[in-house]
């Protein structure tokens, strides 16, 4: 088991102290610790809130704060994030999970992790280290393309925002909160759900989520290599019922259909699975 130990790193000595603990628990433990000192530098004072406490699992002790499978340090997008979205706290644990939760296709985790990062490189970021002349979108051709452009604001998506507003509508209506209200339509497409929810299969809909994004930065893509009137409706349709094929048989073969019913059909009422044969409702 790894076990880390963050204290209180507020000054220089601090960081002799964290050693020694690192000595302590090696011997108690028969563990071995990576003791390089220019691996552990002062980050700062920083207050951690009760809220926080819950949902990333730390403990308090007396000298440091255990946590246990976890090296946390704050990126900078997280920032970003809250004035985007104009609100002094959100959730993040529930971004990072949404990220890296398994059985998502290469493309779509590594699009997530640019985009929560806020490290894709838009027309905006091109043109500011000169590897582009214009920062207007090539789609619309009409205004600056940043991130939240590229994903949500661009017109030329709204067919397609409304088409998933109406998904996702259907995906949720067991739910007695009204999430998209409740969360925000914008918030949740590019994050994920941020909380759990009854009658809702939380990694069903951040797995749409996650390909309608993979879906609209390919389109973008392809638009930049002079590929134009893409059907976005239907490359999605066609890309999330080919992944969920995909891990339909894996689970066949592999024999975890528990685990497939568990994040595919469970509370799901965009398909079913009918003499082990999937139908899909859109
Ligand atoms: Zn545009």
């Amino acid at each position: 088991m790894l076990m880390i130990l963050l204290l209180h790193w507020v000054n220089k000595e601090s960081i002799n102290e964290t050693l020694d603990i690192f000595e302590m628990y090696g011997k108690a433990s028969g563990s071995k610790t990576n003791m390089s000192k220019s691996e552990i530098m002062c980050i700062g004072k920083a207050e951690i809130n009760v809220l926080e406490i819950q949902q990333i699992g730390l403990k308090y002790s007396k000298d440091c704060i255990q946590v246990l499978d976890k090296c946390y340090v704050e990126p900078d997008a997280h920032q970003y994030w809250l004035e985007s979205f104009n609100v002094q706290y959100v959730p993040f644990k529930f971004s990072w999970t949404s990220v890296h939760c398994y059985w998502k296709s290469p493309d779509c985790l590594q699009l997530d992790f640019k985009i929560v990062h806020n490290r894709i490189f838009t027309n905006l970021k091109l043109k500011r280290i000169g590897l582009s002349n214009s920062d207007i979108c090539d789609s619309c051709n009409s205004v600056v393309e940043d991130l939240f452009h590229i994903f949500l604001n661009c017109h030329d998506l709204d067919v397609f925002h409304n088409y998933v507003f109406e998904f996702l509508r259907e995906l949720l209506e067991k739910c007695k909160i009204d999430i998209l209200v409740n969360q925000g339509y914008r918030q949740m497409f590019l994050s994920g759900i941020t909380s759990n929810y009854i009658d809702v299969n939380t990694y069903f809909v951040n797995f749409v989520l996650s390909v309608e994004r993979l879906c609209i930065f390919k389109r973008r893509q392809m638009i930049k290599n002079d590929v134009k009137n893409i059907d976005l409706i239907r490359f999605f349709k066609y890309t999330l019922k080919h992944y969920i094929s995909y891990y339909h048989v894996y689970c066949k073969i592999t024999k975890k259909m528990n685990i497939f019913e568990r994040n595919f059909l469970k509370n799901n009422s965009k398909m079913i699975e009918m003499d082990g044969v999937l139908i899909f409702n859109f």
